[in-house]
């Protein structure tokens, strides 16, 4: 069929939106019709090419939409359902069978190989064959097919306009802490980077009930902004050391804490900030091979833990619709973070995101 996309043709340039053609769905693929999709940094760095997903490319990866079409061995989904579409992963490995699929062994293969497992390509034009399958989906379409292990059904009556970042972006964020790090009642957590990512770990420590909640950033609108969505603490890590800062609003150290930046020496920071057995994560994404500095020396005494976490190490069929009760209840109102954007303006939502001016851009179709 015929339909429109945004295709990524070399780093630090603007998507072309072009018309394309997309082939049939396979036997264990869904063909969306997309509503709305969630801008995230990840897009914006595989575009860049520090993953090398090969280009052209339609990237995309906080889909939701409306089922069109599906493939003949998918079961669970009809026409007219309403999806979320979360990354693939192959659902038969060790890891998909111990329950953490975002840990697959195929994961990169089937999230950043520019195709199907059999290498086709879902988008071509007169140029040729353009890379799909981003995260399973390469939601930056107008019709994309997904991989149906992705895709989490939705109430007939949400909000597709909003959930696309339930995908990845808030995913990450919230389930890096709801997940891995599990703060308790009253506990303390400091998140480095206050981004949508940053800011979904906020809010889901604030939901989970920690009491002391420390924002670090170098933006101070944003810091600002954290203050206004329920951080009691925050440091501007350009005029104040954020390890002394933050021991001493702890009183020593924090019990948990967040790294979205993916920066070496705030990562850095963040190993330093932990209190005694205090638990660290790291969600920022780095170009391959970057290594930071971690004291050996000092740390063995301290007893850290320290997580390397992918999409909130979240099973999206049981962690998505939690997400979705726990923002119907009030307690998790990440739609504060997004703002919507007409498919034209896709370069300008990078922008937006980029020079910090919007947390969570969506493109609605
Ligand atoms: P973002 O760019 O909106 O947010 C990053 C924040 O970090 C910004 O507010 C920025 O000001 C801040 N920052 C940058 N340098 C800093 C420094 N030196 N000190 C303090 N703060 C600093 O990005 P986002 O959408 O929130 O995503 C965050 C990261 O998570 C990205 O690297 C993204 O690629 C990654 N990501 C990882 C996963 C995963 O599965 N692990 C999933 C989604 C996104
Ligand atoms: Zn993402």
């Amino acid at each position: 069929m015929k339909t429109r996309a945004a295709v990524a043709t070399a780093p630090q340039t603007d998507l072309e939106i072009r018309d394309v053609e997309l082939d049939a769905p396979r036997a264990d693929e869904l063909q969306v019709r997309i509503v709305a999709s969630g801008v995230c940094h990840t897009d914006a760095i595989v575009r860049d090419q520090w993953y090398p997903v090969p280009l052209p490319s339609v990237l995309g990866h906080e889909g939701a939409g409306i089922v069109e079409a599906v493939g003949s061995d998918v079961q669970g989904f009809k026409a007219g359902d309403k999806v979320v579409l979360g990354p693939a992963y192959c659902g038969r490995c060790e890891q998909c069978l111990a329950g953490h699929p975002m840990f697959c062994v195929n994961f990169y293969d089937r999230n950043f190989g520019g195709g199907r497992a059999d290498g086709s390509k879902s988008f071509s034009d007169g140029s040729g064959e353009i890379s799909s399958h981003f995260f399973g989906q390469s939601s930056f379409a107008e019709h994309t097919n997904v991989v149906a292990s992705g895709a989490v059904k939705v109430p007939d009556d949400a909000p597709l306009d909003l959930l696309g970042p339930l995908g990845c972006g808030i995913m990450t964020g919230s389930g890096a802490v709801l997940n891995v790090l599990q703060p308790q009642p009253g506990s303390s957590v400091a998140v480095f980077g206050t981004g949508a990512v940053g800011m979904a770990g906020m809010l889901a420590a604030k939901a989970a009930g920690a009491t002391t909640i420390i924002m670090v950033d170098i933006v101070p609108e944003r810091l600002e902004f954290a203050k206004e969505l329920g951080a009691t603490h925050t440091v501007n890590s350009k005029e104040t050391d954020p390890v002394e800062a933050i021991k001493e609003i702890t009183g020593g150290g924090v019990e948990y804490a967040l790294d979205t930046t993916g920066v070496p020496p705030v990562f850095a920071q963040m190993t330093k900030s932990l209190a005694t057995r205090g638990h660290g994560a790291l969600v920022g994404a780095a170009k391959l091979g970057t290594e930071a500095p971690f004291d050996i020396g000092t740390l063995l005494l301290s007893g850290i833990k320290i997580s390397m976490v992918v999409e909130g190490d979240a099973v999206p069929q049981e962690f998505i619709p939690r997400l979705i009760a726990l923002h119907a209840a009030g307690t998790f109102p990440f739609d504060r973070l997004t703002k919507s954007y007409a498919f034209e303006d896709i370069n300008q939502a990078f922008a937006d995101s980029a020079n910090g001016t919007t947390l969570k851009p969506i493109i609605v179709f």
